[in-house]
């Protein structure tokens, strides 16, 4: 199988992996507000999460964390988790998630750009 690949394009069937999905959950819990949660992955392994309001609005603070790791990267550290080193960013939505309008107008929101169906 052959894997698509095109540039700038965010990958918005991007499904969760297990340990990000546990660190979704967790979040969501400390933010009932959320329905969805944006996940951020960068090129050094880091991940970022925020969950989000049904406006697009942060409902909790930013997670930062690495996998297996005590603290994120020293470059994380440095720079935040900057936007150019980030791989691919997705939002997980909670069941029920909303409209395909409330969608594409949040992500565009968040993301900087609509899901391609
Ligand atoms: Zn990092």
């Amino acid at each position: 199988m052959a894997k698509k690949e095109s540039e700038n394009t965010i990958k918005q069937r991007t499904t969760p992996e297990k340990r990000e999905l546990a660190m979704i959950e967790g979040i969501l819990e400390g933010s009932p507000d959320g329905i969805g949660v944006v996940v951020v992955r960068l090129n050094c392994g880091c991940r970022k999460m925020a969950s989000l309001d049904k406006d697009g609005e942060p409902a909790s603070k930013i997670i930062m964390y690495r996998d297996e790791a005590e603290s994120i990267c020293a470059q994380c550290k440095e720079d935040n988790g900057a936007f150019m080193r980030v791989t691919e960013s997705f939002i997980h939505w909670v069941e029920p998630a909303p409209s395909a309008e409330q969608q594409r107008d949040i992500s565009v929101k968040v993301l900087g750009s609509a899901p391609v169906n």
